[in-house]
């Protein structure tokens, strides 16, 4: 064992756009929701519907009169586990390499391979 330092690039990221994702902290603990956006040098991921934050903008083409705009705000990925779709539970996710030697992503409770929506 080696302590608690994870080096970034060895843990491969498991979570994908559109991945249905359950948080684990913050005030949204326990909410589920469909990932946006993902940041993998941030290692950050933006979820539908989950860490609202209130952002000042100025007025734009879109929004004319500018003001306090709510807009999901980027979570950690430490901070959710993925959904599996097959049997519906939070998992870890393991990785699968199939015979063409490409690797997939498998929900460690049912063995499914877990694509993204
Ligand atoms: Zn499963």
């Amino acid at each position: 064992m080696r302590g608690k330092k994870v080096v970034g690039r060895s843990k491969p990221l498991f979570v994908r756009k559109n991945d249905t994702v359950l948080i684990l902290s913050g005030e949204d603990r326990g909410k589920q929701g469909k990932v946006l956006k993902v940041f993998p040098s941030k290692r950050q991921i933006i979820i539908e519907g989950v860490n609202f934050i209130k952002r000042h903008t100025r007025p734009s083409q879109k929004n004319p009169k500018g003001g306090i705009v709510e807009k999901e705000g980027p979570i950690n990925f430490s901070n959710v586990m993925v959904v599996c779709s097959k049997c519906g539970e939070p998992t870890r996710v393991g990785a699968k390499i199939i015979t063409d030697g490409s690797r997939l992503r498998a929900c460690k409770k049912c063995g499914e391979i877990i694509q993204a929506a």
